[in-house]
């Protein structure tokens, strides 16, 4: 009895450690109130990040100095960053972490043209006339994957977690510039999810084609060639290249009316000559065709070269065309989306203040918007749409179609405003920004850490990728082979705006926010709404 009492104990003891470790190792519910906690704990850092890459204002491909700032954050955290991938310049990939699941996540960072604006001020007021800003909000996208990463990469550590963080940059995402090319670099081939963030101003994700509200497309330039000749006195030995441009867009305007409802199409010219005695021997016109599916996008591309075609026929000229963008409707996982949502429920809205709802309304009754303030409820899983009417694009529609992915819509900006423009600047460096990437952090972090520990979740994510979202459907790429990344875009414009935008690069040792850097009041509005 003696010598087994004795053994029993020894074994007691020497049990003992495992035993207690196990008990340590905290179960997923506890993790993820640490995620809470430490997301909260990084809002400073958070809302640096939101604002010094709203000072940074960098257009379309001329992200550089927002990609300097972002991977030195990460390196200096212990990421590997790998730059230049997939032929772009200021596209990235940073690693931390090792084995299965490897979780990406992907988010924007370009701006939008002419939209610059002193962020907190509820009527335009550019910063820079003419300038570049972020009249979409994609400056908040890294503070929230960089938030999640970081807060994940510490809680991996702490707990020896097995696993793989990776983070990219949507490149030049509004004009549909680079997801198409990761995807062919190969970029996602090993990845087992994709988590995205997007600013919005409801706090929302969704799952197949969501609320239909997307439409795939491709991007094109026509460049037409003629010959230069005096405009009077000697018209008949040019051809005008410019006539060959205004016959494509009256040719399709005609066009426009024998078309699907659900297509949407829209140009501009780039280039009608440069004065008018002179006959012009180069114009050029940049179409973006929009429609639900692979097919009725690729139809619409044939026909705009069709129409390209036949107004060199017109006008004696020759064409050539650059693809510069596109995009598969995006489609989204609904495994992941559920898990999403309840991390969702959990997080609730950011607590608005009262100087939030008042720039809010005050930007809203300005420009002539339903005047309700800011969303104070969560958007419930809906089901989705079953005859999508399409709308805008998003190149991430590309790696939702070749691995299981969600949107993350974090609310981070107003609602009812036009997008694309100086409104959809207003709250984007102020607490209503700071407070939803904060809340987007959380989310991020939280679903990261359903996958990271339920590795039977990523098989069921996969599960629906291929007997649901990928039975019938096939990815095929919009890009040629010898389509390239449009890179050279939006440099000449960058580099007008760069050395005025400079002077108001936000510094975050100097000041707190980038408002009192710029001595906004907050809010600045006309009159109390
Ligand atoms: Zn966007």
């Amino acid at each position: 009895m003696n010598r087994m009492y004795r053994l029993a104990m020894l074994l007691t003891v020497m049990l003992l450690p495992a035993a207690l470790q196990a008990q340590q190792t905290p179960v997923l519910p506890a993790l993820k109130q640490q995620a809470v906690a430490e997301v909260d704990s990084l809002q400073t850092l958070t809302q640096q990040m939101v604002d010094e890459i709203f000072s940074f204002s960098e257009l379309g491909f001329q992200e550089f100095e927002t990609s300097r700032y972002v991977t030195g954050i990460l390196e200096k955290n212990g990421f590997h960053v790998e730059r230049g991938i997939a032929g772009i310049p200021t596209a990235w990939v940073a690693t931390y972490g090792s084995g299965k699941p490897v979780i990406a996540f992907i988010t924007d960072m370009d701006c939008i043209p002419r939209a610059s604006q002193k962020p907190g001020v509820a009527y335009h007021d550019p910063m820079i006339d003419g300038a570049p800003g972020h009249g979409e909000g994609h400056n908040s996208g890294m503070a929230v994957n960089v938030t999640a990463a970081l807060v994940l990469k510490k809680l991996m550590d702490k707990n020896h977690l097995t696993g793989t963080i990776r983070l990219l940059p949507g490149v030049a995402e509004e004009i549909l510039g680079s997801k198409a090319f990761y995807v062919r670099a190969g970029l996602f081939n090993d990845v087992d999810l994709v988590l995205g963030a997007h600013v919005d101003s409801e706090f929302s994700t969704s799952y197949n084609t969501g609320n239909g509200e997307w439409s795939g497309l491709v991007s094109v330039q026509y460049f037409f060639h003629g010959k230069a000749a005096h405009a009077a006195s000697a018209p008949w030995q040019g051809r005008s290249a410019l006539d060959a441009v205004s016959l494509m867009n009256a040719g399709w305007e005609f066009r426009r009316e024998h078309l699907r409802l659900q297509q949407r199409s829209h140009y501009i010219v780039l280039n009608g000559g440069d004065q008018p005695n002179v006959v012009p021997s180069e114009a050029a016109a940049w179409y973006y065709f929009r429609e639900l599916d692979y097919p009725h996008i690729k139809e619409l591309y044939e026909l705009g070269n069709t129409m390209a075609q036949a107004a060199t026929m017109m006008t004696g000229t020759t064409v050539d065309h650059k693809l510069v963008g596109s995009a598969w409707p995006p489609f989204f996982n609904k495994v992941i989306a559920e898990v999403q949502q309840k991390n969702m429920d959990a997080v609730g809205m950011p607590k608005w203040s009262e100087a939030d709802q008042t720039l809010a309304k005050a930007l809203q009754k300005e420009i002539g918007a339903k005047m309700e303030g800011l969303k104070e409820k969560i958007e419930p899983l809906s089901e989705p749409v079953k005859n999508p009417a399409g709308g805008g694009s998003d190149d991430v529609g590309d790696i939702s179609w070749n691995v299981p992915m969600v949107y993350l819509m974090y609310p981070a900006n107003i609602p009812n405003l036009p997008g694309h423009s100086w409104q959809n600047a207003v709250a984007m460096a102020t607490p209503i920004a700071h407070k939803g990437s904060t809340a987007g952090a959380k989310v991020q972090a939280m679903t990261a850490l359903d996958f990271l520990l339920q590795p039977e979740l990523v098989k069921q994510a996969w599960d629906y990728f291929r007997s649901v979202q990928t039975k019938e459907v096939h990815y095929e790429t919009f890009l040629a082979p010898e389509d390239k990344p449009a890179i050279e875009m939006n440099k000449e414009k960058m580099e007008k705006f760069a050395p005025q935008l400079r002077k108001f690069y936000y510094d975050p040792v100097k000041y707190k926010t980038y408002l009192e850097q710029l001595g906004i009041q907050y809010p600045t509005v006309k009159a109390q709404p």
